[in-house]
């Protein structure tokens, strides 16, 4: 990679929008090296960002345990857990990099688990047979958003970072062919602004809102990543969506938001429905031979450790076929009681209580679920009202992350020269099924240790480049589009709120491009969305006005990117013509219920062209596998 030397550094200036795991440790790691950086978000704080939610932890191939992990297992696991639609280049330097991240964050204080030794931790994630995940309690994301949030405002203090906070990036402004700047909105005064930056990066997070209901931050939203692709960065495979197994769920129409409870619980819950259809029972007395442990019984060698989009559909499954729990009946049941006992006896023998109760092992057990899980089932507590020291969880599938996002090369770059996109924003390294606590690692990666190194490829020849004059014709441009979308929404007056729109949207997209999807329901779900998009045009209604503080203006020009998104979503859902990870093609599956992959004429990534007038190209990147043996999946 070409290096920019350190005088030069000083005279370039970089946009990063996103402050969350990926945009703030991509700000502090630029600015450290020397580059002016302006850092964009739209919480009031940086820290704020969607990745303070993530619970379970991070994975890295340090190998503490000695059970036998190494860079390649954890390669080989990303990409057959992405069910081989990840490009291997890509995941190989992740897994490669994963070890110095966890350095990097112990050493910036992050307080990630330890034994009672002093050790670092590990806890077992899915779709893995290795202990390879560091964990901060169930509170991982926010501990290490607090490390990079800490390194940013670091530079912050230094000058070297300017932060924007509550500002909300709405376009991009490409000059010649080459992104050169952002428009962003000031959410407080409504005031428009123009900055210039010799590079724009993206960290702007997943688009899973799309469907309304998910696991994300009520904020997190497409509009960047949207806004990019409609300025010729293409989109890369967004249909593929992450359906998480263990969420609370639904409750009722009126719910907006959707909780998650973290996968680590899979490593020491049980999953299982009644053998009975219809069993009127309460769980507890339901008794052990009268229980269908379905992964365990289904995948004897990963057990409840299988992927999310196995445990997933396994678990429609069981409800579809009438064995689901609680009043939805779209429930099944995620037990602690055994591994709480388990615990109890070690605890029991290490007080020198020989031959305990069983009574005793569950008083014992229960203080060291409460060490380790406390913090979700006080959540689950709260949320369900009922106590998962007592009775199993009730858990169902929900919309979690989205592996789709803008395309990117090799150095993380768009189509369009001078943008890259990081972490959930990008499309790149966990196929058509991200594992667990992959995702932290990868946003981190991409932050601390790759575009650090690989935007200097594109930057050293850019010296030449003198800052743009904000009046230069393309950033007016740039800036009376945005003002006109703006205006228009305020001028339509319509009947109907932006949550009605993007609840039909959600509806149709949970239907027909959710856990399964099959051509007739995705070409309905094609039709049923271009009608949406007119009926939201003709009939929104945004209260107030522009230039004031106005969530509601800024909710409808996110639900706007949503609805074409979620059109393009269908497409690229329709166009495969196969079953891989989280993309379940009712069409393709074997005799046994698992994804059929057609290796044959789908061994690529679509990447989505935006053309004039809402319609899309598509371009594909062939994938080769030297590395890896390219396989049916099977965790059997
Ligand atoms: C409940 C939950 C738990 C999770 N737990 C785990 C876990 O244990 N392990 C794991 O690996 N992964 C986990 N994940 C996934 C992981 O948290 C996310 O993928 C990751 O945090 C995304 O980080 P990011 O930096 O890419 O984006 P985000 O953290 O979403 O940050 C996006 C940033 O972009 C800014 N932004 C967005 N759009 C704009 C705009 N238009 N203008 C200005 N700023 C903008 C936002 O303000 C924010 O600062 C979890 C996800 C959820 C929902």
């Amino acid at each position: 990679m070409p290096l920019v030397n350190p005088a030069n550094k000083r005279s370039i200036e970089i946009v990063v929008v996103g402050s969350g795991l990926a945009g703030a440790s991509a700000a502090a790691t630029l600015a450290e090296m020397g580059y002016k950086v302006k850092c964009f978000c739209f919480q009031d704080s940086p820290r704020r960002a969607h990745s303070i939610a993530a619970q379970g932890g991070i994975n890295a191939a340090k190998n503490y345990q000695n059970d036998g992990d190494s860079v390649y297992r954890l390669f080989y696991d990303t990409i057959k857990g992405g069910d081989y639609r990840a490009r291997e280049a890509n995941v190989h330097r992740l897994a490669e990099v994963s070890a110095n991240i966890i350095d990097q964050c112990v050493a910036q204080g992050v307080p990630l688990a330890r034994e009672y030794g002093g050790l670092l931790d590990n806890r077992s994630f899915g779709g893995t047979q290795v202990q390879r995940t560091f964990y901060a309690a169930g509170q991982t994301g926010q501990q290490l958003l607090l490390g990079a949030y800490s390194a940013l405002e670091r530079q912050i203090g230094m000058g070297k970072v300017e932060m924007f906070t509550r500002h909300e990036m709405l376009e991009v402004v490409v000059i010649e062919g080459k992104a050169r700047g952002i428009i962003a909105r000031n959410l407080i005064t409504g005031e428009l602004e123009r900055h210039f930056g010799h590079a724009v990066l993206l960290g702007t997070g997943g688009y899973g809102n799309v469907f309304y209901l998910s696991t994300n931050a009520m904020g997190s939203n497409v509009t960047a990543a949207w806004k990019a692709h409609k300025k010729g960065a293409f989109f890369g495979n967004p249909c593929f969506t992450q359906i998480h197994p263990t969420c609370i769920p639904v409750s009722g129409d009126h719910q907006s938001k959707l909780t998650l409870m973290s996968e680590s619980l899979r490593n020491d819950g049980r999953i299982w429905v009644p053998k009975k259809k219809d069993d009127p029972r309460k769980a507890t007395d339901i008794p052990e031979d009268e229980r269908d442990y379905y992964l365990e019984r289904r995948y004897p060698a990963f057990g409840n450790l299988v992927p999310r989009d196995v445990a997933s559909r396994a678990a429609k499954e069981r409800c579809d076929a009438g064995y689901g729990v609680g009043v939805s009946k779209l429930a099944v049941y995620l037990d602690f009681a055994a591994n709480t006992e388990r615990y109890g006896r070690i605890e029991a023998t290490k007080h020198n209580i020989h031959n305990p109760d069983k009574e005793t092992c569950m008083r014992l057990g229960r203080e060291v679920v409460k060490e380790k899980y406390g913090n979700l089932f006080d959540m689950y507590k709260q949320i369900t009202g009922e106590d998962p020291y007592e009775l199993p969880m009730r858990i169902y599938p929900a919309v979690h992350y989205t592996m789709g996002g803008l395309w990117v090369d090799y150095n993380l770059m768009t189509t369009v020269p001078g943008l890259y996109a990081l972490g959930e924003a990008n499309f790149s390294d966990h196929g058509a099924n991200r594992l667990g606590a992959s995702a932290l690692m990868q946003g981190l990666a991409d932050g601390y240790f790759v575009i650090p190194y690989t935007i200097g490829s594109y930057l050293s020849k850019e010296l030449a480049t003198k800052p743009i004059p904000l009046d230069h014709p393309a950033f007016v441009e740039a800036e009376a589009s945005v003002k006109s979308i703006l205006d228009k929404f305020i001028a339509i007056k319509g009947t109907k709120s932006v949550d009605h729109f993007h609840k039909k949207l959600g509806k149709i997209m949970w239907e027909k491009c959710g856990m399964a999807r099959n051509a007739k329901g995705l070409t309905e779900a094609i039709s049923e969305i271009q009608q949406l998009r007119k009926d939201f045009w003709s009939d929104v209604r945004v209260p107030g006005s522009t230039d004031e503080f106005n969530p509601e203006l800024e909710k409808a020009g996110r639900v706007a990117d949503f609805i074409e998104l979620g059109e393009l979503m269908c497409m690229d859902a329709l166009n495969r013509n196969e079953s891989c990870g989280g993309h379940f093609r009712e069409e393709y599956q074997t005799e046994e219920g698992e994804a059929l992959r057609d290796d044959e004429n789908y061994a690529y990534v679509s990447a989505w062209e935006y053309k004039e007038g809402m319609s899309f190209e598509l371009h594909k990147e062939e994938l080769k596998f030297e590395n890896i043996k390219i396989a049916q999946r099977s965790y059997k």
